[in-house]
Order: C-alpha cells, then sequence, then structure tokens
C-alpha cells in the first residue's frame, strides 16, 4: 500500500508526461518524414518520382500542351523516395507532423499543378519548360549555353550541334 502510495505521488509530482495536442503545439523530431512540398519551378516533369512512389500517391498526366502533376498526400506513406530520387530538388520533405483530418477532407488533400509547355525557338513544336534555375545547376553558370539551349526542342539541339561541329570540321579541313 505504502509503494503504491509513493507511486502516485511520484507520478503527481513529475507531472503529466503526455502532451495534449492539439492544443498545445508539438515539434518534430530531428529529420522527421513529414509532409512531401513540391516546387513546381524546379519540375522538368521526368516522372521518376512517380516511377519510385509505392504508394501511388503522384500521378502526371501529359497534353499537347502542358503536363498536370498531381500528388495525393492522403496516399503518401512518408517513405521519402521520391525526395531521394528527384533530380532537380523539386520534392523536398517536410517536418510537418500536423497530419491529421476529418475523414471529408480527405479527398481535399491534392496538390495540383497545371505546368505548361513552350514552344522551341526553332520548329515551335512544344516541349516541356526547362527551368533555369535546373539548368544553370547543369551548366555550372554556362550563360551562353543557356542562352543558346534552353528553350530548344532536343531534336533541333542536335541539329545545331551537328551543324556546328561540321562547320568546325570543314573549317579544319582547309586550313
Ligand atoms: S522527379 Fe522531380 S523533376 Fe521529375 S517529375 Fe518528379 S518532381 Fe518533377
Ligand atoms: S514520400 Fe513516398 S509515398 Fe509519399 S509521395 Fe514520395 S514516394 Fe510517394
Amino acid at each position: 500500500m505504502l509503494k503504491t502510495l509513493g507511486a502516485v505521488l511520484a507520478a503527481l509530482k513529475k507531472g503529466r508526461a503526455t502532451v495534449n495536442y492539439p492544443f498545445e503545439s508539438v515539434e518534430a523530431p530531428k529529420d522527421y518524414r513529414g509532409k512531401v512540398e513540391y516546387d513546381f519551378t524546379k519540375c522538368i516533369g521526368c516522372g521518376t518520382c512517380k516511377f519510385v512512389c509505392g504508394g501511388k500517391a503522384i500521378k502526371i498526366d501529359e497534353y499537347k500542351d502542358h503536363f498536370d502533376y498531381i500528388l495525393w498526400d492522403a496516399a503518401c506513406t512518408r517513405c521519402g523516395m521520391c525526395v531521394e530520387f528527384c533530380p532537380t530538388g523539386a520534392l523536398t520533405m517536410t517536418e510537418n507532423l500536423h497530419n491529421a483530418i476529418s475523414g471529408e477532407d480527405i479527398i481535399k488533400r491534392i496538390f495540383y499543378s497545371n505546368i505548361p509547355y513552350e514552344r522551341c525557338e526553332i520548329c515551335k513544336k512544344y516541349i516541356k519548360p526547362l527551368p533555369g534555375v535546373v539548368y544553370q545547376e547543369v551548366l555550372k553558370g554556362n550563360n551562353d549555353a543557356f542562352k543558346e539551349n534552353s528553350h530548344i526542342c532536343p531534336d533541333c539541339r542536335r541539329k545545331l550541334q551537328a551543324g556546328k561541329l561540321f562547320k568546325d570540321m570543314n573549317n579544319l579541313a582547309y586550313k
């Protein structure tokens, strides 16, 4: 009896061990895998995230002049694979742990982005946009190459490069 009373008194002295969430704020532990955030300005629409997503939370619908990027947060298992494999850093994992919502609102937990294609400066074909921030990263600040290539489709880029190579070889042959 005395032992039990002692334990009760010790517990009372220590205070409540749980947090009265959501009425009290809770800090996420470091590196907690919370909600995934998507930055459309860095997305090249490669589809890698969709391919690696085990929860089937990501959908990319391609159309003639744009693509739709859809991330259904309610289906996300917080595995972090999409963040790991996204080549441009368009996806990040936050430490946001406030995910509880009512059943009716589950359908609203969809992130949707409509990303328009641009037209190739030479042939006018629709092409997926190549965000400047991504291109600069690849070219390490080579701005001439960025201006020359960033708004041109792969076919025209190949033809341009082949033309330049041919010209250089001709110049060498006549030296
Ligand atoms: S992996 Fe990254 S760049 Fe590729 S479609 Fe997904 S978010 Fe966009
Ligand atoms: S964290 Fe995992 S489940 Fe969630 S969207 Fe990314 S790959 Fe899919």
